[in-house]
């Protein structure tokens, strides 16, 4: 093709040039011409003239004629009908998906990607620019979001296949993989955990004892006798690269002999369920930087224990929150010995808590962070993804003994506030790696999210999808994102597509995963369309959504370590723009574990306003489950509203009798008293007292009726004050609000009932319209 790109690239079709330049001026013409229709309210006026109606239509016509004359070409059965703008809007875009979809195709094609190969990556599609700057495979392919450039490439083989331990995406608990403990104080035993109700919830820590028994040496707490040596710059120093077992020894007979070590992972998560970690760099004073293939010598990196557990020697992380836990998932390995960076510039109370900040604050090195979001399986490793990666371990040595002097200066002489550095990251230590677990109100997180508000339809819809995706990444051993991205499961739950063709439009560019299971997907979003169509859910009152939205935010800023600052452009509502981005969006969402919406726990700044709303809640309700409350609490409102009136309009029926009765009730009531009055004057003292004596009896039963009452209350009141942990001394006196006790299937069969009752019927009819 000859191209801006490649001005040197045979022409292949002679004509292209003047077709796409003339193509495109007279769409612009097109475009121009249209805009200068009456639109609006003048659009409505110039209707009524018949003349207007007459030119508008034979136009229209022609525009779906000749729409439809090229449209054929590429989808013979879709035909564009005459004010059907809605559908044909549709049309258009799957035509147009369609023509894309093969252009992408053809160029991979020519580009030599798609030969078939089952085990290809085809994460790469539209938009991007490959260049095969590697003759031979892998093609490298690098984009630019922003600020960031992407890396990723195509024909990379599956690393899993070469794996020597299987991989368990099962919900079953997650066994750890060591087998072997060196530097043990205690040795070596798997407990499992139980909770209060018996169930196992996970192993105990292997190295827990010698955890809890670590001292950092004197030599990291003392201050230094001289300031730390400033390290060599990158490009005039060595690295050694690691991809055999034999070089793996090698290094750690040269760890043997060291006690300070600078450690970093690089880990994907887009081609695999849990994530892979693929580089684990070091560095020390002595050897320079060393660049682990975790990959190729995956099964003896559980030999890395032999430093990393020993606690004479210190190992420093920037942000080991999921470094820790790649460690255990994948090698069985484990820290003992810790030094977060990222923690000490947290109790240093620094401007900026990145690596990015760090390397510039004390080393002046202006890190550029554009490779972060590399596909780190590619290999043999690209030399600038080698200097980006050393980049992160190189100057972190220097860094920690520039914090701690620091650390050691803040707290005036004594070593507290670096002992509490040492403490925090114990606590990162002790962290246990679990498999995720799929309960029925996974997809609400996304639901939440997005902002939507669905009808009972979208719900099962969402529902249905989100398990069903899960449950087929799980066995293909993919990331959900990768299957089918978050952005295009809520477009196909919300729009429920009717046509095959409409599955396209949601889902573009289209994920080979739901090329392959199209029809399985639209089986399953037609069949939600056969549940009966209830009015618009609840919806959650909008500052608990700015609450759960702000909660994960917060969340998701204290536990980022990465400076994502100079990717503005990266937002979830823009992924639908590259697709390869998700695997970088949900790895940055994947950090918050979970959204504790009312955990009692969580003490931020929003806490007030949760527990403002709603004092005594103690789970989250999703809002399916409150709409479902609220509406049967208001048909039962309805139905005693229903019931009143009904007793009203009786009452006016036979109001004339009731008159009528009460009139000479009266009468006869008079009668006897004046009689009476008359007959026994005398006597009247008597019977007053007497009638006193009977009342003050009535208000003595009154008051011990009340306290009998009261004590019918006070169990309920107990059960709150067994619960000392929720409950705070002043909430004592108000009635506990026990949404534990809310039976929701009580509410539904409740609702099934109700939902047959005739005024409530034409109630729905009338909001549906
Ligand atoms: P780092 O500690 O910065 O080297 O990051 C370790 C791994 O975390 C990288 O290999 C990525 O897989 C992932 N990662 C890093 N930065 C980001 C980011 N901004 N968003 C999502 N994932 C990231
Ligand atoms: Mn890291
Ligand atoms: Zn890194």
């Amino acid at each position: 093709m000859n191209s801006a790109l490649n001005p040197e690239a045979p022409e292949f079709y002679p004509h292209l040039t003047s077709v796409t330049q003339d193509g495109y001026s007279t769409i612009n013409k097109t475009i121009r011409s249209s805009n200068q229709m009456p639109s609006g309210a003048s659009y409505e006026i110039f209707k009524t003239f018949t003349d207007f109606n007459i030119v508008t239509s034979h136009i229209s016509k022609n525009v779906i004629l000749q729409s439809n004359q090229i449209i054929i070409t590429e989808l013979p059965a879709v035909k564009l009908k005459y004010n059907d703008n809605e559908h044909n809007t549709d049309k258009i875009i799957d035509a147009d998906d369609s023509m894309l979809d093969r252009v992408n195709i053809n160029i991979d094609r020519v580009s030599g990607v798609n030969k078939g190969d089952e085990k290809v990556l085809d994460g790469l599609r539209s938009g991007i620019n490959v260049s095969a700057w590697n003759k031979q495979k892998p093609i490298i392919a690098k984009f630019q979001v922003g600020s960031a450039t992407f890396i990723g490439a195509k024909n990379i083989l599956r690393p899993q296949l070469s794996f020597k331990d299987t991989i368990d995406n099962s919900d079953s608990l997650w066994v750890p993989k060591i087998s072997d403990k060196p530097n043990n104080i205690k040795p070596l035993t798997l407990n499992i955990l139980y909770n209060a109700e018996g169930e196992a919830i996970g192993y105990e820590h292997p190295y827990q004892l010698e955890l809890d028994m670590y001292r950092p040496a004197s030599e990291f707490i003392d201050p230094d006798p001289a300031p730390p040596a400033y390290p060599l710059p990158l490009d005039s120093t060595q690295y050694t690269y690691i991809n055999t077992e034999a070089q793996l020894d090698e290094l750690l007979r040269h760890l043997n002999g060291v006690n300070e070590l600078a450690v970093d992972l690089e880990h994907h998560s887009y081609r695999t369920y849990q994530g892979l970690t693929c580089l684990v760099q070091i560095s020390t004073n002595q050897g320079g930087d060393f660049i682990i293939d975790a990959l190729a010598v995956r099964e003896h990196m559980h030999k890395l224990n032999l430093a990393f557990t020993d606690p004479r020697k210190i190992k420093v992380f920037h942000g080991a929150e999921s470094d820790v836990l790649w460690l255990q998932r994948d090698f069985g390995v484990y820290i003992v010995g810790l030094f977060d960076t990222h923690q000490a510039a947290k109790a240093l109370k620094a401007n900026g808590l990145s690596l990015k900040y760090l390397l510039m604050k004390y080393c002046g090195v202006n890190a550029d962070k554009k490779y972060q979001l590399a596909d780190w399986r590619i290999r043999p490793l690209p030399e600038e993804l080698v200097e980006y990666a050393r980049l992160d371990t190189h100057y972190l040595l220097y860094i920690w003994r520039e914090m701690k002097s620091e650390l050691l200066a803040a707290g005036a002489g004594q070593p507290q506030l670096l002992l509490s550095v040492f403490e925090q990251s114990r606590q990162i230590c002790l962290s246990m790696y679990n498999k995720e677990v799929l309960n029925d109100n996974s997809h609400m997180k996304l639901y939440i999210k997005s902002k939507k508000s669905f009808n009972t339809q979208q719900m099962l819809a969402l529902k249905m999808l989100y398990k069903w995706r899960d449950a087929q990444a799980r066995a293909l051993d993919e990331s959900t994102s990768y299957l089918l991205p978050n952005h295009m499961l809520l477009s196909l739950a919300e729009t429920l597509p009717r046509e095959v063709q409409g599955v396209n439009s949601c889902c573009c560019p289209m994920p080979p995963f739901v090329k392959q299971n199209l029809m399985t997907i639209h089986r399953m979003l037609l069949s939600c369309r056969e549940l009966p169509l209830e009015p618009q859910l609840f919806q959650m009152p909008s500052s608990i959504r700015t609450m759960v939205n702000m909660h994960q935010t917060l969340n998701l800023y204290a536990m980022n370590t990465h400076d994502v600052s100079h990717l503005p452009e990266f937002r979830e509502e823009d992924s639908s723009k590259f697709e390869f981005a998700s695997m970088f969006a949900d790895e940055v969402t994947q950090l918050p574990k979970q959204i504790h919406a009312f955990a009692h726990t969580y003490n931020g700044a929003y806490y007030g306003i949760v527990s403002e709303l709603n004092a005594e809640a103690k789970h989250f309700v999703p809002p399916y489950d409150r709409y479902r409350k609220y509406r049967t609490l208001a048909q039962l409102e309805e139905i005693k509203d229903f019931k009143e009136k009904e007793a009203k309009i009786a009452a006016i029926g036979k109001g004339d009798d009731l008159i009528k009765t009460e009139v000479l009730l009266k009468v006869q009531h008079a009668k006897t008293q004046v009689e009476n009055e008359e007959k026994s004057v005398v006597e009247s003292e008597e019977i007053e007292t007497r009638e006193l004596v009977k009342k003050s009896e009535k208000r003595k039963r009154k008051i011990s009726d009340k306290i009998d009452r009261k004590d019918t209350l006070m169990p309920v009141t107990n059960k709150v004050d067994s619960n000392p942990k929720n409950i705070s001394e002043t909430n004592k006196n108000l009635k506990p609000f026990v949404y534990k006790n809310v039976d929701y299937k009580k509410f539904y069969d409740d609702t099934e009932k109700t939902r047959n009752h005739k005024q409530l019927k034409t109630k729905y009819k009338k909001c549906r319209k």
